[in-house]
């Protein structure tokens, strides 16, 4: 993925992207907030990951092409990614004595 395209495509060699939703082909930009659990950072606080989409700018619609192939829900699915259960060791705090 080359980071600074050379725009001298010729735009007919380009497809339009419209709305999957209304068909509009205007979009701004915006931001996702993921959060992340701070159990999971290791930091003092929870982290917000910003991931940036483009949605559709007459009906707020964001087309999943946008999205990360995680966050799509329609990828692959009976591959599901497997997430391993975390054990929490510190719960609880069953404490057996003999
Ligand atoms: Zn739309």
């Amino acid at each position: 993925m080359d980071q600074q395209m050379n725009l001298n495509i010729g735009l007919d060699k380009t497809s339009p992207i419209s709305c999957n939703k209304c068909g509009s082909q205007v979009f701004q930009e915006g931001v996702l907030l993921r959060k992340a659990s701070r159990l999971l950072t290791g930091t003092a606080q929870d982290a917000l990951i910003p991931i940036q989409v483009f949605a559709c700018m007459s009906c707020g619609n964001v087309n999943e092409e946008f999205l990360p192939l995680q966050m799509r829900q329609q990828a692959t699915p009976k591959e599901e990614t497997i997430e391993p259960e975390v054990e929490e060791e510190n719960k609880g705090g069953k404490i057996i004595t003999f």
